[in-house]
């Protein structure tokens, strides 16, 4: 997820999985946090994060990813523009450099190898969402044939959510609580259910991340993931990015690429959270989150681990599934 605070700051951080450490420091996965993660030195000779590894679970190879748009307010015309520019984001996304960094993986083969599937507008939710109700949503919207129902031994198809403003979600057992008015514990996570069906299916959610958002979870801070100097389109496309990546790269957390002895929570995400940079498409620049790299973390003895793009795929690291360009 995405936390909010830093590892130093957030002194106790919970989310979907979260799970004591034998040394006691609390586990989150899949949740963006509000601090942002603090750089590390690597110790002599070694990579920053030797514990990062593939733990042998689903990855989306081959990425097919929808958008899905929830709440009644996208149905306003200022919301209809913003829900195109955000689905022009993740279908850019999947076209741009970014995909270069998470070949590695075996996520895809690099630019242009994932493919944007088609955008949904869910009006009716309830106002305040538990994982369990976001579960509930989507199955109903997979019966509707809004949303399509995922392929057996999922590799390939995602879900990225985008809430309005007037759609919480409250699930503290979980640690996930995302624009309450208060208690707020993260700017957006990722999960999975099995559906009816018996099919995996893996879903990010953004929350609205408008200026009340914010203020009510780290306030004005430099230390906090994303900024109020940010429009909330950046906000919204920087913490996507986050979770998009996460959720390719371990969409059944933790059993996908993930470092358990992370203190914050040992995602790709996690360990660059609050790092925003951009990537250009044609004449859109969108800000995204980087993105923690281990081959580059291997290649500087730890010294740069976190890119946003780079200009060719990066090899496929060793042990790593084989990733595949999406057809069609
Ligand atoms: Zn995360």
């Amino acid at each position: 997820m995405t936390p909010k605070k830093s590892r130093q700051e957030d002194a106790e951080p919970s989310g979907p999985g979260s799970a004591k450490t034998a040394a006691g420091a609390r586990r989150v996965l899949g949740v963006v946090g509000a601090l942002k993660a603090a750089r590390i030195t690597a110790k002599p000779g070694q990579v920053a994060y030797p514990g990062f590894i593939y733990n042998g679970g689903p990855v989306i190879t081959a990425p097919l990813v929808y958008a899905s748009f929830w709440g009644a307010l996208w149905s306003g015309s200022g919301h209809q523009t913003a829900a195109q520019r955000l689905s022009q984001f993740t279908q850019d996304l999947l076209n741009s450099n970014f995909m270069n960094v998470l070949s590695q993986y075996g996520v895809g083969t690099g630019k242009g190898s994932g493919r944007f599937g088609k955008a949904s507008f869910v009006g009716t939710v309830p106002a305040q969402l538990s994982d369990s109700g976001i579960h509930n949503v989507i199955q109903s919207s997979i019966n509707a044939g809004v949303i399509p129902e995922p392929p057996k031994n999922n590799t390939s198809e995602a879900l990225i959510i985008f809430l309005d403003e007037n759609t919480e979600v409250k699930d503290p057992t979980l640690g996930v609580v995302m624009c309450e008015p208060s208690g707020d514990t993260a700017f957006g996570y990722h999960n999975t259910f099995t559906t009816a069906a018996g099919n995996p299916f893996y879903y990010a959610v953004i929350p609205s991340l408008n200026d009340a958002c914010i203020k009510n979870s780290c306030g004005t801070g430099s230390g906090c993931s994303i900024q109020l100097t940010e429009t909330q389109e950046q906000r919204r496309t920087q913490v996507a990015s986050h979770e998009f990546a996460e959720m390719v790269t371990d969409p059944n957390p933790p059993t996908g690429w993930y470092d358990q002895s992370d203190p914050n929570s040992g995602e790709c995400g996690d360990i660059c959270n609050g790092e925003a940079d951009t990537i250009t498409a044609g004449t859109n620049v969108w800000t995204v989150q980087r993105t923690y790299s281990k081959y580059d973390d291997q290649q500087t003895s730890g010294a740069n681990y976190c890119l946003s793009q780079t200009a060719s795929p990066e090899p496929r690291l060793a042990g790593a599934p084989a990733g595949v360009a999406t057809q069609g």
